[in-house]
């Protein structure tokens, strides 16, 4: 497509969007009276406005049932995962049973590394994107250690060639089919959180399989930014946490998926608690846990209720916008993002977008890496106006979201960054 680097032109574009009207459905923040930039929504999506009236609805529950709000009201409290896990199907490409809303992302990690992660004395090691997010690299050490391994000789990172940036499919095959003989688990991201490559969650699943090793993944940046077939591409497990792209508050609740495949395994090892146990039981306060074949089996506690409304919230926004129709959204506004950082950044190459420029191959965030005064351009950013996010030594993340950007944004954004740049 050929774009224009000019307002008007990126206004006529935000006219023709048909989810535009979406982002007056968010709170945003305001600076000096104007509505902020704001593409930090793989950081912390924006506030819904729908969210606050769902988590009063809980509130009144309470207030005016006390303990019998898990049985009446509006959204009965006992059955409130159920309204969650249809919604997230088509977003992680996954059924209800393989579904469950729990906890938080890394304790989720580790819950399902118990079970995924059964080393022996010859099939131990993990294999893993290097430089993947602090949180997993530490879940990943512990794990190791936990079950009496070292992490130097049991984590085993994939690196991007010599000179490049990105860690191709090629790349982590090659490194699978080197320990084939001892891998136990390969747990990669969906997109790591700092070039924003996606990873190919299919390759690798099958590569992970045919080395007889277990296939699990990481999606807080993928989930709700791209399209996922968790079911189909045979992926044993994920965690994803809900605060990123899916809009559902700072802490919010984090998903986790199992495969269907192995709902019915009574060998895997679990941590295992009353609001785990079949519905039917759980409240006779036996004592024998009986194994229902659902993701929901792996949730322990009483589910903080109040945290599952603000994600409900977010999720009807979805919903009411259509996945796909975001999704299409999302690639014109990356795909336009990539036009205005390459139109400003002639003659002379002042930054390098280290994001792949493959759709197929991101999300929506851009990444890209400044050449010079690169931590003063990004400090100018914010006094705009503009919530950008920085990673040391020198990159600047953006992440337009379908639900609550704009075409007008980018541009706006892509011309302050070439003026800084030009002053830098
Ligand atoms: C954001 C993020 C986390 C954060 O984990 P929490 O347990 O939610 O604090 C972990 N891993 C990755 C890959 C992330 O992007």
């Amino acid at each position: 497509m050929q774009h224009e680097f000019s307002q008007l032109y990126a206004q006529a574009l935000d006219k023709q969007d048909t989810l535009g009207h979406f982002r007056e459905q968010f709170y945003a923040p305001y600076l000096q009276g104007k509505r902020a930039i704001y593409f930090l929504g793989n950081s912390l999506g924006l506030q819904p406005k729908n969210t606050q009236d769902e988590v009063m609805t809980i509130m009144e529950d309470w207030a005016n049932f006390g303990v019998e709000g898990f049985f009446l009201g509006k959204n009965p409290w006992l059955n409130y995962q159920q309204k969650i896990t249809p919604l997230l199907c088509d977003i992680i490409g996954a059924y209800n049973e393989e579904l469950v809303t729990m906890n938080s992302l890394t304790v989720n990690l580790h819950l399902l590394m118990l079970a995924f992660y059964p080393p022996t004395a010859t099939r131990y090691k993990i294999i893993c994107e290097a430089k993947a997010f602090p949180s997993d690299q530490y879940a990943f050490q512990s794990q190791v250690k936990f079950h009496g391994f070292h992490p130097a000789d049991a984590i085993v990172e994939v690196f991007p060639k010599e000179g490049t940036e990105l860690i191709t499919t090629e790349d982590i095959t090659a490194v699978i089919e080197e320990h084939k003989d001892s891998v136990a688990l390969v747990l990669f991201s969906g997109i790591n959180y700092y070039t924003g490559q996606v990873f190919d969650i299919k390759s690798i699943t099958a590569a992970a399989h045919n080395a007889g090793a277990y296939a699990g993944f990481d999606l807080a940046h993928a989930a709700g930014n791209i399209k996922l077939q968790l079911h189909d591409w045979q992926v044993d497990f994920a965690c994803w946490c809900n605060y990123k792209y899916l809009n559902s508050g700072p802490g919010a609740m984090a998903g986790a998926f199992v495969h269907e495949q192995h709902l019915s395994n009574s060998n895997l090892k679990r941590l295992e608690g009353w609001w785990g146990n079949d519905a039917a039981n759980r409240f006779k306060m036996g004592n024998t846990f009986t194994l229902t074949p659902t993701a929901e089996s792996w949730a322990m506690s009483t589910p903080p209720v109040m945290l599952l409304a603000a994600h409900k919230a977010a999720l009807d926004v979805f919903a009411a916008a259509g996945f796909d129709n975001l999704l299409q959204k999302s690639k014109a506004l990356s795909e336009y993002l990539f036009f205005a950082l390459n139109y400003i950044n002639q003659p002379e190459e002042k930054f390098k977008i280290i994001t792949p420029y493959n759709p197929d191959e991101r999300g929506c965030q851009v990444s890209f890496s400044v050449h010079k005064n690169a931590k003063a351009v990004f400090d100018t950013l914010l006094p705009f106006g503009i919530f950008a996010d920085w990673r040391e030594p020198n990159v600047i993340r953006v992440a337009p979201v379908p639900l609550y950007n704009s075409f007008e944004e980018i541009f706006i954004f892509s011309e302050l960054l070439q003026q800084i740049l030009n002053a830098a």
